[in-house]
């Protein structure tokens, strides 16, 4: 993890220092070698939150755009008091994952039943190296539904990457590691809906994105419907998405 909590305090590693974890409050001992990523690691095996994932600079880098009282923060279901910690958790509720490594659909599903305003961002460069030569061409192959923001209706089939999120009830934004020198990162939301062969994707930029994030909306539909369609004539504009499908 990239915090443990020293004297109190939600503090980073540095060499040799000691500290409680956020979430099971069991010691940690800081990590921090030439070739790794300063962390925190449990000092004794603990199934403290098998959700975590190890975090790699793609997950830094991302996590770096929102301030650090942001970051890693523990979410307690109050019934059964199962605890989890969230990569990203907005005052407004939204939780943002970042998604390195394969992820089983069901644990998907599982997350998104207990963070419930949950939006993902996948590494698309991370899992097969065909990822985004394939979605570019299932891009060419669809049909642009729209210029601005610039929409696409593709085939599923036609993206591995797009199918293996094709069952997430989240939003999901694969980031290729795309870069626009004006408008900054360039992603590719995948809209959920229940259609098994098409779907809508709209390019995003994270400037024109982040103060959306922040906004207070209800749940992830009023996001992702903001996100993709301009906060003005969300809802209209939705709707018109799930028509075109
Ligand atoms: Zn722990």
């Amino acid at each position: 993890m990239q915090y443990a909590l020293v004297n109190g305090i939600k503090s980073e590693a540095s060499p040799n220092f000691k500290g409680l974890c956020i979430c099971c409050g069991n010691e940690m001992i800081s990590k921090c070698g030439k070739k790794i990523i300063w962390h925190w690691a449990h000092k004794t095996k603990c199934e403290c939150d098998l959700w975590w994932e190890n975090e790699t600079i793609w997950h830094r880098d991302w996590k770096s755009k929102f301030p650090k009282e942001f970051h890693e923060i523990i979410n307690i279901d109050d019934l059964t008091g199962e605890k989890h910690i969230a990569d990203i958790k907005l005052n407004n509720g939204l939780v943002i994952e970042f998604q390195n490594s394969r992820i089983k659909e069901e644990e998907v599903l599982l997350r998104n039943n207990f963070y419930k305003n949950i939006l993902w961002v996948v590494n698309g460069l991370s899992l097969r190296e065909s990822d985004y030569r394939e979605f570019c061409i299932a891009l060419d192959k669809g049909n642009k539904v729209n210029n601005i923001p610039l929409t696409y209706l593709f085939n599923l089939n036609d993206s591995k990457i797009a199918m293996d999120w094709a069952d997430c009830n989240a939003p999901v934004l694969f980031d290729f590691s795309e870069e626009d020198l004006e408008l900054g990162k360039v992603l590719w939301l995948l809209i959920p809906t229940a259609n098994q062969d098409k779907r809508v994707v709209v390019q995003l930029h994270f400037d024109d994105i982040k103060n959306l994030l922040f906004m207070d909306l209800d749940n992830n539909y009023m996001l992702i419907s903001a996100i993709a369609l301009g906060a003005k004539k969300l809802l209209n504009r939705f709707m018109t998405c799930e028509k075109i499908i």
